[in-house]
Parts: structure tokens; C-alpha cells; sequence
């Protein structure tokens, strides 16, 4: 492939641009992951980990991606045969189910609409119906990144407690993470799960758990087989400051840095980054007399928009044109939104010149390729974005 000259914007909700700053505290000799300089580190990645979480208890981390964090999580907790409730939520929530019937797990998925968030009222009814407390753990999906819409996890963990029923609550939140408030503890989740390539603003290669005091007692009774993802291995390792197994050394490196930079800035500052900069993106997908597939103003995700191709084209041969044409790589629909949707990632190491960029490279891309388009995009962004300086 010819050089193309000019950085290549990663658009995507996920992996996304990763910071000169933590590339460079990457690319530093590995050290002995045995050795008297690893505690520190350690040390510095947990608490700093467990601070984005929002919690006092637990955090492990593996080297792996958010799907095998859906698989710690379930494996350490639960038993072959037990039932877990589920919502319909989008392509990551499918996701995760078809993952815990592969591990013999029994899910019931409670019926949803892809364009909207969770509905806690329903998982409500089936919680109080449930007077024999089959179902052993919830699954809720934050911010489903297939669709754009999030959902409220302190309305699922109240519904649990409003019931006074004993199921474990467990969250994806691999795409909010770092990017948007997320609270363990405050709304009573008993697993988180997420991963290093989004919001914490790394390349892809490790996953978190955080982890509350009930799940991790759960983990005494479960039966399914856990060895590389067992949290009792690592919580004991990790007190001493070590990992059971060789750790992503690097990637630590790096984490470490990603920390830091969250803590610089201030989680309330980056949350507000992302709210504002999504807020500007959604107002120029609307000028553009574009749809977004998330129907509520008030679930539309700060992290990802999913937008709703229109005219003949398809959002997938737009999305290859964009990056041919001018080296952006845009999200595509996954599942049943294949090719009708694209997806603007605006999270992690982002500002205001780059989602700039960003509008102007899909603005480019409507031209080239005649999509019709009302011609106020980018002014609603900028309008937007000085009002609000
Ligand atoms: N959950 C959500 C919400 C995601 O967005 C993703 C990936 O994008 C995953 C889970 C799966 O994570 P991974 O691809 O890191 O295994």
C-alpha cells in the first residue's frame, strides 16, 4: 500500500488514537515481572484502576480483551446450569449471551429495542416473579457500542435492591469506561467488565474486572472451570504485588501513563470532554438532516453515534470510500445493522480539532460520493463548540 501522508484518524468507538504519551512510556526496556521494582507498579495500577471504576473493592487485570472479561466474570461466579437474566440490548449484549450458553450457563434474554436503553421495569417484574431466586446473575451492557445507547446501571442495581433479590449484577462497560461516570460501587454492581482499548486510551490487549465483595465470595461456590481467569490466583498474587502468571508488562507501562493522564485532567473534566465534544457530533449529524439510529436525546451515548445512512449508497461502501479517500476509519454496523449504519467513535485521547477532522472527513466523504446532505453539519459543530468554550 502507497504511503499516505498525515496521521490516520482511528474513528472508531474503539481502539482509539493512543497518546504519544503513553506510546512512549510503552517503549521502554521490559522488566523481571518477579522482580523488586514490580510491586510498584502494580500497586500504582490497581488503585488507580479501582478510582475509574468507582470502587473500594476489587480489581483485577488480565492480558485480554473485553470478551474474555465477560468469561472471567461469569466463570468465577457461577455453575454449570444456572439461569441468568439478559436484555436485548444490541450486537455486544448478543454477544455476551451466546458466551455464557457456550459455558453452560441458561440465559434468558428479556425482550428489548436496539434504538433504546434497558428497560429496568421489566427486569423489575421478573426479579419479584422469581420468589425462588433462580436467576443467579443480571447482565447489563453500559453503553451498547453496536447502537449508541446507554443505559442507566444505577436504575438496574435499584431493581435488584427494590426486590431484595439476590442474583449478582454484572456490567459491560468496555466502551464508557474512563470515558463517561461509571460507579461500582455506588450503584451496586458486583462485576464490571472492560478493556484497555477505548476510553483508558490504550491499544487493545488487557481487561478488567472490578469486582465487589459478594462476587468474589460467590467465587468459593462456583463450579465452573477457572484457572487463567481465576480471581482468587490473582487477588493473591496481586497483595504481594505480582501477577500469577507473566502480566503485559508493556501494556502495564502504559496503563500506568493512561492513569495518570486521566488523573491530570480529572475524571469530571474528561467526562465533560466527552459529553460536550458528543453533543457537537450529534448536532452536526442532525444539520446534516441525518438520523441517529439512539431515538432519546437522553440515551444517545458520549462515547459512540451510530448514524443512519441514507440515499443509495451503503453506510459501508461510504465508509470505505472515506478511508480510502481520506484515511479516516469510521465504525460499521455490526449484525443486523450491517451496511445501514456507520459509527463515529469520539472518545479517549480526542479534542475539538479532531472531531473538526473528523466532521469534515464524513462531510468529504457525502460530497464525493453525491449522498444527499444539508449543507449545516459542520457550522452546528463549531457553532456549538465556541458557545460552549
Ligand atoms: N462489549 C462492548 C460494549 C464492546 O464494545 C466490545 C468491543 O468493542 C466488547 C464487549 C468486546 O470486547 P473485545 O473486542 O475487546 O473482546
Amino acid at each position: 500500500m502507497a504511503y499516505k501522508p498525515g496521521r490516520h484518524f482511528l474513528q472508531l468507538p474503539g481502539p482509539t488514537n493512543v497518546p504519544d504519551r503513553v506510546l512512549r512510556a510503552m517503549d521502554t526496556p521490559t522488566i523481571d515481572h518477579r522482580g523488586p521494582e514490580f510491586p510498584d507498579l502494580t500497586g500504582e495500577v490497581i488503585a488507580g484502576l479501582k478510582g475509574v471504576f468507582g470502587t473500594k473493592s476489587d480489581a483485577f487485570i488480565f492480558p485480554a480483551s473485553g470478551s474474555g472479561m465477560w468469561e472471567a466474570a461469569l466463570v468465577n461466579t457461577l455453575s454449570p446450569g444456572d439461569a441468568v437474566l439478559a436484555f436485548d440490548q444490541g450486537f455486544f449484549s448478543a454477544g455476551w449471551q451466546n458466551l455464557a450458553t457456550k459455558m453452560g450457563l441458561v440465559v434468558h434474554s428479556m425482550p428489548g429495542d436496539w434504538r433504546r436503553a434497558l428497560n429496568a421495569g421489566i427486569l423489575e417484574e421478573k426479579l419479584a416473579e422469581d420468589t425462588e431466586h433462580a436467576y443467579k446473575a443480571v447482565l447489563a451492557v453500559h453503553n451498547e457500542t453496536s447502537t449508541g445507547v446507554t443505559s442507566d446501571i444505577g436504575a438496574v442495581g435499584k431493581a435488584l435492591r427494590t426486590t431484595d433479590h439476590p442474583a449478582l449484577l454484572m456490567v459491560d462497560a468496555v466502551s464508557s469506561l474512563g470515558s463517561m461516570d461509571f460507579q461500582h460501587d455506588e450503584w451496586h454492581v458486583d462485576v464490571t467488565i472492560s478493556g484497555s482499548q477505548k476510553g483508558l486510551m490504550l491499544p487493545p490487549g488487557l481487561g478488567f474486572n472490578a469486582v465487589s465483595e459478594k462476587a468474589l465470595k460467590a467465587a468459593s461456590d462456583s463450579t465452573l472451570p477457572s484457572a487463567y481467569w481465576d480471581w482468587r490466583a490473582m487477588k493473591s498474587f496481586n497483595d504481594d504485588g505480582f501477577f500469577p502468571y507473566t502480566p503485559a508488562t508493556n501494556m502495564l507501562f502504559g496503563l500506568r501513563e493512561s492513569l495518570r493522564m486521566l488523573r491530570e485532567e480529572g475524571l469530571s473534566n474528561v467526562y465533560a470532554r466527552h459529553a460536550r465534544l458528543a453533543e457537537a457530533t450529534r448536532r452536526a449529524v442532525e444539520a446534516w438532516g441525518f438520523q441517529l439510529y439512539a431515538e432519546r436525546a437522553n440515551e444517545r451515548s458520549d462515547t459512540v453515534s451510530a448514524v443512519l445512512m441514507q440515499g443509495e449508497i451503503t453506510a459501508d461502501d461510504f465508509r470505505r470510500t472515506v478511508l480510502d479517500r481520506f484515511n479516516m476509519s469510521l465504525g460499521g454496523g455490526l449484525g443486523r445493522l450491517r451496511g445501514q449504519i456507520f459509527r463515529i467513535g469520539h472518545l479517549g485521547d480526542f479534542n475539538e480539532l479532531m472531531l473538526a477532522g473528523t466532521l469534515c472527513g464524513i462531510e468529504l466523504g457525502f460530497r464525493v460520493m453525491d449522498v444527499p446532505f444539508r449543507d449545516a453539519g459542520i457550522e452546528a459543530a463549531l457553532s456549538y463548540l465556541a458557545e460552549t468554550q
